[in-house]
């Protein structure tokens, strides 16, 4: 307890807090931090934003620590929720005064009273989320923990500070939350709360897309993300949010010939991908690569299991998906619609002898994202035999050295034809339409086939001939 005491301390030095104690103190108002900021001091994370509780009016104390603060200080009143928040050289803190929540069954609002910091302690999500470290200069840095939430931390233990039932019935966004921290931190769901979960799992409908998105972004953001789906899926949850996903569990066996379980294989694609790259996306994209199998399944007498096409399947389930989850249908969607889609080329590339059109043709379809796609294609490798491994990660490489010989070479990664639609146009003074498109396709064609460079001159003489064979006559 000493020493954990010191710690604290050094962890409390510097501008901000010496300012909230000043003006907490001379407002007279008992103050704590509180929430993550001071989980995460426990956990030695690094933490971003700090919440801080007072008894009396938070945002009275925000107004006088940000006029205190200088001139790069912003402050944001929220007088509706009585919350005020002050960002300072990139930090963010947020002032609330301590409250006492009831809820009734029948509205999602609950009735907000002013409280004592139990009070404001009892309405918090977790065991680990309610301690609160004291800022006056009297017992400054002096630990309230109500629940234990120490130990629960030592026991790495996800816990509600009271009946998981209310808890979970009184704000359902919490059951995410609970999933979402066990994921982020590598914990444990307690019994009783987990049980909790199951049992009011269907109260997360009255929860807003964009709430529950929040939270599914920071679990496939977490550093073992299967933790928060396996733990979605053994709740129910994922049945509610997302059963494209459940309905990749599972193994099916015909003639005694199974097929691999493809929910705990898309897990470890996510997990692998998770160690090599932090873009949001591109781990969504791995989430969703073979959304399509459960669709394209099929028992072939001769081959055993075949997936045909769950690429296209799969890229053609994602609008709707998004549509009902409330992600992004701009250039999100586009982007791992394209992902989804192409993720078995790298892999048919590899298994055949490389040619150069094939080459050319994935970079013209992938673009600027084929790097991305390598990325998922490796990680997409969970075979359990390690000569199968090597195998595949020798073929990759020579993908990977042959996109990069042929980009060099003949730079399709951003193509652009030498001779576009309207230059065809006025050429053979043809009106729009499907013979333009015809012959700017022949040119693309016969670019990504190898047969002409990317060059001007060279398209002009072939387009020349092609349309002397269609008959077409040069437009003087
Ligand atoms: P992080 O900021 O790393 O996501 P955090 O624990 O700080 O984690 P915030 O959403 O910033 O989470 O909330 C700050 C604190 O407010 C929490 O630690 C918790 O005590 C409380 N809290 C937040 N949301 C809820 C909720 N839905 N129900 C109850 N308490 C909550
Ligand atoms: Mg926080």
């Amino acid at each position: 307890m000493e020493q954990n005491s010191l710690v604290r301390l050094n962890k409390l030095k510097g501008k901000i807090f010496e300012l909230i104690t000043e003006e907490a103190d001379r407002l007279q108002m008992e103050t704590y931090l509180i929430g993550g900021y001071v989980r995460d001091m426990f956990l030695r994370r690094p933490s971003k934003d700090i919440d801080i509780v007072c008894v009396g009016s938070g945002i009275q104390l925000a107004e006088a620590v940000a006029g205190n603060l200088g001139e790069k200080t912003q402050l944001s009143v929220f007088k509706n929720f009585g919350t005020a928040q002050v960002k300072y050289k990139g930090t963010e803190i947020e002032f609330v005064g301590a409250r006492k929540e009831s809820y009734s069954h029948n509205s999602r609002k609950p009735i907000v009273e002013n409280g004592s910091l139990e009070d404001d302690l009892n309405r918090r999500d977790f065991t680990i989320n309610a301690l609160a470290i004291r800022l006056n200069k009297e017992g400054f840095g002096e630990l309230t923990d109500m629940f234990n939430g120490l130990d629960d931390l030592e026991n790495l233990l996800i816990r509600t500070p009271l009946d998981p039932d209310i808890t979970f019935s009184d704000d359902p966004l919490r059951m995410m939350r609970a999933i979402r921290f066990a994921s982020q931190l590598g914990f444990f769901i307690y019994p009783e709360t987990f049980e909790a979960i199951e049992r009011n799992k269907e109260r997360i409908a009255i929860i807003s897309g964009e709430r529950v998105i929040d939270e599914l972004n920071k679990i496939i953001l977490s550093p073992c993300p299967s933790i928060g789906f396996e733990l979605l899926e053994q709740t129910g949850l994922l049945a509610i949010i997302l059963p494209e996903l459940v309905a990749l569990k599972g193994i099916e066996t015909k003639e005694g010939v199974g097929h691999k379980d493809n929910f705990s294989h898309t897990l470890k694609v996510l997990d692998n991908l998770a160690k090599t790259s932090d873009n949001l996306w591109l781990r969504w994209a791995a989430l969703f690569h073979d959304i399509g199998k459960p669709k394209s399944k099929r028992f072939e007498p001769k081959t055993g299991w075949t997936f045909h096409s769950h690429e296209f399947i799969g890229m053609k389930m994602l609008k709707v998906i998004f549509q009902r989850l409330k992600l992004p249908l701009n250039d999100k969607l586009k982007y791992v619609e394209k992902l989804v889609s192409l993720h078995m080329r790298p892999i048919v590339l590899a298994d055949d002898e490389v040619t150069d059109s094939a080459i050319r043709r994935l970079l013209f379809e992938a673009g600027d994202d084929i790097d991305d796609l390598m990325q998922l294609c490796e990680a997409d490798i969970t075979s359990k035999n390690p000569e199968k491994v090597r195998q595949f990660l020798r073929n990759f490489r020579l993908v990977r050295s042959k996109l990069k010989e042929i980009e060099e070479k003949d730079r399709i990664r951003n193509f652009q034809p030498p001779i576009d639609g309207l230059a065809i146009m006025e050429m053979f003074d043809l009106p729009p339409g499907k013979e333009v498109g015809e012959l700017k396709l022949a040119i693309k064609d016969a670019i990504l086939d190898g047969e002409i460079p990317n060059e001007y001159e060279p398209a002009h003489a072939f387009l020349l001939k092609l349309a002397l064979e269609k008959g077409l006559r040069v437009h003087s």
